[in-house]
């Protein structure tokens, strides 16, 4: 690869222009030593000028009402057959008081695929959560449970999105996307959503003005070529569709390390977000997901190009089951106090990336 064509790259993504193919490829050539801390300064000037030092949060909590899912990711520590000992399904009375209790400003709801939280169940949770909690920014169901429902509640993917929008859904997240790879697809989430139809159901919900993110999960034998790859299909989309707020690239987690011993290192993580903010110029935002980077890695990606830590995120499981060494939750006040010793500006927002008006006084313990 021609060195002026890095060189290209860097300059353009720092000042928040547009890359072509081949200089995002030659960013993928930047995780060299002497490469590696120019490829943070450009994303570094690039989140400045979009968001000067301000790093935002969300007072939020996970609900992941059941884990049973035959769906047989390979990678996948948090799925469980109906009889293993770590199956376990939550009462929708259980939900509504852990909302009740915490009084967040965001749910984000994703679980397993089965039956026994049907389409019907899940439909009516979303409009027991926005008739007992008006206020709540309810963000829930990947793409992938989408078209789970859809096949077992024998409906269209666009029946399902307007049923669950009639009846409180704010926003999709962003999961479920793993890495925009046909080759990955066919080794390791054969049973469910294929990547092409991943964007196709993010696309109709942005048809529908349902706001979406996009994930990306790295290091589990995915190359550079495949991430930079995935990173352009997302911005092309973008170009089409126009309704992802958010994009979040995903660590691996190696859990019980059943095909791979590690995931990536902290500079590799960084280096994906580096790239994330450079290459996709038309998301607004970026988020360093501490639950699955690590904190002390997770603060560090504010300086790498991201502008948000996601959540205080009372209570996660997916990551923790698959082996995240962070903790389940975090107190309002020690998120502020990351993101203050990081360098940055903490401020608290609301489920659509606004400054939060009125927070409440409330904390998790
Ligand atoms: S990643 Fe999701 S769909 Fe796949 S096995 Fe795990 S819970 Fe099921």
């Amino acid at each position: 690869m021609d060195k002026s064509i890095f060189e290209k790259a860097l300059n353009k993504g720092a000042l928040c222009e547009r890359l072509t193919r081949e200089e995002a490829y030659s960013l993928a050539e930047s995780i060299t030593p002497d490469r590696l801390h120019r490829l943070g300064n450009a994303a570094l000037s690039n989140r400045q000028k979009r968001f000067g030092r301000e790093a935002t949060y969300v007072f939020n909590i996970q609900i992941n009402p059941s884990n049973i899912c035959g769906s047989g990711c390979t990678f996948c520590n948090y799925a469980a057959s109906k009889t293993a000992p770590h199956a376990y399904v939550m009462e929708e009375s259980e939900i509504l008081e852990k909302v009740e209790r915490l009084r967040p400003t965001e749910a984000h709801i994703v679980g397993g695929l089965n039956q026994i939280w049907s389409y019907r169940r899940s439909l009516g949770l979303i409009a027991s959560l926005r008739s007992n909690f008006p206020d709540l920014h309810i963000k829930a169901y990947t793409a992938v449970e989408i078209d789970y429902f859809a096949r077992t509640g024998k409906l269209s993917e666009s029946d399902v999105l307007d049923q669950l929008k009639e009846a409180g859904m704010d926003a999709m997240p962003g999961g479920g996307a793993e890495i925009f790879s046909e080759r990955l697809y066919r080794l390791h989430w054969k049973g469910k959503t294929s990547p092409k139809n991943w964007v196709r159901i993010h696309q109709l919900a942005h048809s529908k003005k349902i706001p979406t993110n996009a994930t990306m999960l790295f290091g589990f034998g995915d190359t550079w070529e495949e991430r930079i790859e995935h990173m352009l299909i997302l911005r092309q989309a973008q170009d089409d569709s126009g309704g992802f707020s958010c994009f979040i690239p995903l660590p691996f987690q190696p859990g019980t390390g059943r095909f791979i011993e590690q995931g990536p290192t902290p500079l590799e993580t960084l280096s994906v977000l580096a790239i994330s903010r450079l290459v996709l110029d038309n998301i607004p935002h970026l988020k360093s997901y501490w639950p699955m980077t690590g904190l002390e890695t997770g603060a560090a990606g504010l300086s790498w190009g991201a502008d948000d830590m996601d959540g205080t995120i009372s209570e996660e499981k997916i990551a923790h089951l698959a082996g995240a060494a962070t903790p389940i939750g975090l107190a309002r006040t020690k998120m502020m106090e990351t993101i203050s010793m990081a360098g940055f500006t903490p401020v608290e927002r609301d489920g659509m990336f606004g400054e939060k008006e009125n927070i409440a006084q409330g904390d998790f313990e």
